[in-house]
């Protein structure tokens, strides 16, 4: 029984939706039917016909139920000839595979019942004919129905065969080998429909794999797609901020640039760095500086004009391309207006922040463009800003230009070994102001290039510290002193100057007294001088080299004391041996009783704090007597004595007395 049951299963078996193979089988096979479907009616038609004339139109009448069978079928096949080009879903096919197969059903059946009935009623002389038109509908339909097997199996089994059976059981012999051969046919053909089905499956299920290979391949396409724009807006982006970053900043200034020089408009190039940045973080921890700076990249960005850009370029400054900017005036307000609105203040965690920044701004123009140099422009103008002091506005100049490639020269020059050797130091004696005895050089460097002419001390030594060469530098100036200290009495000690930078940076302490261990002079020999702005740095690190310099028998000198603000805190926490008032506190003092008392406060400062006090850039013969007067211990000035050289300083050291006072005695 199982051998029914698959055919009945074969006969009914019209496909399925649910999987994508089983789809694609049903679009197939219905693209297919709509071809062919039209044809098989005709082919039913024909054969009609074709019995008609060979019967000479005795075996229909127009009344007959076969005519009405043949309206259906002309009806079926103006149905199929309008269905062409329509679209069908998946589901919609099942529903209409199955009309089909309920159609060919009946039809076979009808054409059955009509075929054998004529037989019955007909005459027997058009048996034959009824029999080879009946069989050939029935095959021809089959094939018409090629590509749904479960239809096309009907007219052969419900049509073709019964009317091939009557004719093999016919008792006319030319009937019974007609039977047989038809028989055969519809069982060759039934099989021909089965391997053509499997042919069928086989080409559309690997077609339909192929798509659905080329729609993973687009899937995974479109991911790969998405996951690499994803990676490049995270390489774009400043994660804390959300702001465009340095990279995407740069790519976007090229662009500008390009269009600029393609008849673009011309633009300006701002470079912002915030002001005093750094204690936020250290007093109030990280966090809310990130907190901060997420509220200043808000700020900013959306006080922007359309088309202009604003990145976040580095731990606290932003870069802006500011469109429409044409002009020096423009450009300075454009700069003056993101000042204003980033001092707006701040509420974080419910506490007020006020920050300020300096900005400096450059103009491209499409004479000038170069990204290179306009990033140069801005930063020049960003120094100068901020060499203004605080909330600084600078617009780039040709001025400034002229001092860029200076400094650039100047930056290139310091890097080489020859010129940090060639730079040179003089020596200016301190000295005892009540008795004129030598108590030591201050060692000044001095630098005479080829090219660059002179260069002030302190203009290179911040480039020095800046481009990190310093180290470097001081140490081969420290050699050179330590040289020349040697020729010196014992009492008269090298005066020498810590950069800041080299006195907050670790080990520097060890270096110094290599060099002077190389130099065979002792620590005692040295007195350094250190700038309250340079402790300021990084307090610790300055207390750890200054107490190694110190344990050593190295004195210290608080240098340029009176010019900054903390001063007093800074003579509690730290031990110094001596402090050197700043010159500013001498210089008009002859001149106003207000700059007198000040100095007077400043001097009894010392002597309370037990320090030995030092007063630089003495020039008059008043200011002298007024700090003698005052009982500051030591001075130094151009009135004393300008810096020397290293033999005429040679020459001091030996007499040990500074000559004013010599030229005082005799007098
Ligand atoms: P400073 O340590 O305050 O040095 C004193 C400066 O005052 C020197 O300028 C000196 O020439 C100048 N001076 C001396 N007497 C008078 C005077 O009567 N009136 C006036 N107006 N000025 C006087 P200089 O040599 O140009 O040095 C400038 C600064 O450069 C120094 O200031 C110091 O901070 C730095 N410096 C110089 N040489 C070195 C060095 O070898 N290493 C380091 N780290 N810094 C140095
Ligand atoms: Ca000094
Ligand atoms: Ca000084």
């Amino acid at each position: 029984m199982g051998w029914v049951k698959g055919w009945v299963g074969k006969l009914v078996d019209v496909g399925e939706a649910r999987t994508a193979a089983g789809r694609a089988l049903l679009e197939e096979r219905y693209a297919a039917l709509l071809r062919q479907i039209p044809l098989l009616y005709v082919v039913a038609l024909t054969n009609f016909v074709g019995l008609q004339l060979a019967t000479d139109g005795d075996l229909v009448s127009p009344t007959s139920p076969s005519m009405i069978l043949c309206g259906f079928v002309c009806a079926r096949l103006l149905y199929w000839l309008r269905a062409r080009g329509r679209r069908l879903t998946p589901e919609q096919i099942v529903r209409q595979l199955w009309k089909i197969w309920f159609n060919a059903l009946l039809i076979s059946l009808g054409f059955c019942l009509w075929a054998l009935t004529l037989l019955k009623v007909g005459n027997p002389q058009y048996e034959g004919h009824i029999l080879l038109f009946g069989t050939l509908a029935g095959v021809g339909c089959a094939y018409g129905l090629s590509s749904f097997p479960g239809a096309a199996r009907l007219p052969l089994v419900f049509l073709a065969l019964p009317l091939a059976v009557r004719l093999f059981l016919s008792p006319q012999p030319a009937h019974f080998g007609m039977g047989v051969s038809i028989i055969l046919i519809i069982l060759l053909i039934l099989h021909l429909l089965h391997v053509h089905h499997l042919a069928f499956t086989e080409l559309v299920r690997s077609r339909s794999e192929i798509a659905e290979g080329r729609e993973r391949a687009l899937r995974a396409e479109r991911l790969a797609k998405a996951a690499k724009s994803k990676a490049k807006r995270v390489a774009d982006t400043d994660p804390l901020t959300g702001l465009p970053n340095r990279r995407a900043f740069l790519r976007a200034l090229g662009k500008n640039v390009a269009a600029l020089e393609r008849g673009g408009g011309g633009f300006a190039l701002a470079m912002l760095d915030l002001d005093g940045f750094k204690p936020v973080n250290d007093t109030f921890g990280h966090g809310t500086g990130d907190r901060l700076l997420e509220r200043i990249g808000e700020r900013l960005s959306s006080g922007m004009g359309g088309g202009a850009m604003i990145a976040r370029t580095g731990g606290d400054e932003f870069a802006m391309i500011l469109p429409g900017v044409g002009t020096a005036e423009a450009a300075e307000a454009a700069g003056a207006a993101i000042c204003v609105a980033l001092k707006r203040p701040y509420v974080i965690e419910g506490r007020e922040f006020r920050i300020s920044g300096c900005c400096g701004v450059t103009l491209l123009t499409r004479d000038d463009c170069d990204v290179e140099q306009a990033l140069i422009r801005a930063d020049t103008a960003l120094y100068r800003a901020k060499e203004g002091g605080r909330a600084g506005v600078a617009v780039f100049s040709e001025e400034m230009h002229v001092m860029h490639r200076r400094r650039a020269a100047v930056e290139k020059a310091l890097r080489l070994p020859e010129t940090q050797d060639r730079i040179g130091l003089v020596f200016q004696p301190i000295t005892d102001l009540a008795t004129g005895e030598l108590r030591a050089f201050e060692a000044l460097a001095r630098w005479e290039d080829d090219t660059l002419g002179r260069i002030a001390p302190d203009q290179f030594i911040p480039i020095a510290e800046q481009i990190s060469v310093i180290q470097e530098l001081s140490q081969r100036l420290l050699a050179k002193a330590a040289v020349q200290a040697g020729r010196w009495a014992d009492s008269v000690k090298l005066s020498f100057n810590l950069s800041a930078v080299q006195l907050c940076t670790a080990g520097s302490s060890e270096q110094i007294l290599t060099v002077l261990d190389q130099a065979r002079l002792s620590p005692h020999r040295l007195q350094v001088e250190v700038t309250e702005t340079a402790l300021l740095a990084d307090f610790e690190a300055a207390r750890d080299n200054l107490s190694t310099l110190r344990n050593a028998g190295t004195r210290i000198v608080l240098d340029d004391f009176g010019a900054g603000h903390a001063s007093i805190s800074y003579l509690r926490e730290m031990q110094f041996d001596g402090v050197k008032l700043d010159g500013a506190l001498i210089a008009g003092s002859e001149h106003s009783l207000r700059q007198r008392r000040l100095l007077k406060g400043v001097l009894d400062l010392c002597t309370a704090m037990g320090l030995p006090s030092v007063a630089e850039h003495i020039e008059t013969e008043e200011q002298l007597a007024l700090l003698r007067q005052l009982g500051c211990r030591d001075g130094q000035g151009y009135l004393l004595s300008r810096p020397l050289d290293a033999d005429a300083a040679a020459e001091m050291a030996s007499a040990r007395l500074v000559k004013f006072q010599a030229r005082r005695r005799a007098a």
